[in-house]
C-alpha cells in the first residue's frame, strides 16, 4: 500500500455538534509512515486494546474535541462488519449482570413499566445489552453490523438482531419506545445523521438512552492522555455541554445526565488498572491471594449516561 492511497483513506471532517469547519490541532497524528490498510481497519474492532493514533481536534466555535482528519466511514463499517472476538464474547455473562442492574436502575428512577415496550438497541456487539433488557420485560432487539456478533447474539440467546447498520428504512418510523446507543455514539462516523434517524424511528415522547465516556469528567482531567477511553475508535469527545447541544440538534429533550456507575469484578478492575499503573499489580496479587479477585466493585472512568426524550 502507497502512502497516498492510505491518505486517501483519511477524510477531514467538520465539527459534529455545529457543523462548524474551523478546528485546531490539540495532539499530531501518531500513525507509523507505512502502515497498511488492513492494519487501519483492524483497529476497527470492537475490544479496545488499540490506542489513540488519529490526530485530535477541538472545534473553535463549540469546543467539541474529535478526530480529523478519521478513516473513511465505508471502512470503518467494513472494519465492524468483519469483527469476530470470541473474547470479547465470552464476557457477556458479567455484562448481562451489568446491563441488568443498569436498566433496573434507569426504569425506577423514570417510573416506567417496561412490559410491552419495545427496546432498540443499537449496536449491541453479542447481544448482551438487549438480552437485559427482554429480562427487565421490554420487548427488545437490537441490530449489529457484525456478522459475527450478530450471528453469535441470536443463535446463543434467541434474541432479534438485524445485521447491518442502521439506516431510516430499516425499521419503520414510530415504530420503538426507547432507542439505547450504550457506548456507540462515540464510534459512529455521523452523530447526527444516526440521532435524526433515531428520532424518526421512536414514538412521540420514546426515550433515548446514551452512555458514553465524558472527557469533562475529573477521572478523565486526571489521567489526562493516559485515561483509557483515548482511543482511535472513539471518534468523539463529548463533554456534557456538547452532548446535550448534539442531541438538542436533533430534536430531544435531555432529561438527566450523570455519571454511571459501573460493577465489575475487583480482579479484573485491577488488572486493567495495572496496565495505566504499573505499581497497582502488587495489590492485584494481594487481592487474588486473599480470594477476593471475583467481589464486586463500583467504579466511574468517567463513563456517563444521558436520558433524553423525543419531542
Ligand atoms: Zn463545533
Amino acid at each position: 500500500m502507497v502512502a497516498s492511497e492510505i491518505k486517501k483513506a483519511f477524510v477531514d471532517v467538520a465539527c459534529p455538534v455545529c457543523d462548524s469547519p474551523q478546528s485546531k490541532e490539540v495532539r499530531s497524528s501518531q500513525y507509523p509512515e507505512n502502515i497498511s490498510l488492513e492494519e487501519l481497519q483492524s483497529v476497527y474492532c470492537a475490544s479496545s486494546d488499540h490506542t489513540l493514533l488519529d490526530r485530535v481536534v477541538s472545534c473553535q466555535s463549540c469546543g467539541m474535541v474529535y478526530l480529523s482528519p478519521r478513516l473513511d466511514a465505508c471502512l470503518i463499517q467494513g472494519g465492524y462488519e468483519a469483527v469476530e472476538d470470541p473474547v470479547f464474547v465470552a464476557q457477556n455473562p458479567q455484562r448481562i449482570q451489568t446491563f441488568t442492574k443498569s436498566i433496573a436502575a434507569i426504569t425506577r428512577r423514570l417510573g416506567y413499566q417496561p412490559k410491552g415496550k419495545k427496546l432498540l438497541d443499537i449496536g449491541c456487539a453479542g447481544g448482551a445489552f438487549p438480552v437485559a433488557a427482554r429480562t427487565a420485560g421490554f420487548d427488545a432487539q437490537g441490530i449489529e453490523p457484525s456478522r459475527w456478533l450478530s450471528d453469535y447474539g441470536r443463535r446463543t440467546y434467541n434474541i432479534d438482531i438485524r445485521q447491518g447498520i442502521l439506516e431510516r428504512d430499516t425499521f419503520p418510523k414510530n415504530s420503538f419506545d426507547v432507542i439505547s446507543l450504550w457506548d456507540v455514539i462515540e464510534h459512529v462516523p455521523e452523530p447526527h445523521e444516526i440521532l435524526t434517524t433515531i428520532h424518526g424511528l421512536l414514538r412521540p415522547q420514546g426515550y433515548l438512552w446514551v452512555n458514553y465516556p465524558d472527557i469533562g469528567s475529573v477521572v478523565a482531567k486526571v489521567l489526562g492522555w493516559k485515561w483509557p477511553f483515548w482511543l482511535s475508535v472513539h471518534l468523539h469527545y463529548y463533554v456534557r455541554a456538547t452532548m446535550q447541544r448534539q442531541l438538542e440538534r436533533a430534536g430531544f429533550e435531555v432529561q438527566y445526565i450523570e455519571p454511571h456507575w459501573q460493577q465489575l469484578q475487583f480482579g479484573y478492575v485491577l488488572q486493567r488498572a495495572s496496565a495505566l499503573v504499573p505499581p497497582v499489580k502488587a495489590l492485584e496479587r494481594l487481592v487474588t491471594s486473599f480470594g477476593l479477585g471475583s467481589a464486586p466493585f463500583t467504579y466511574n472512568m468517567g463513563q456517563t449516561l444521558v436520558i433524553a426524550r423525543r419531542k
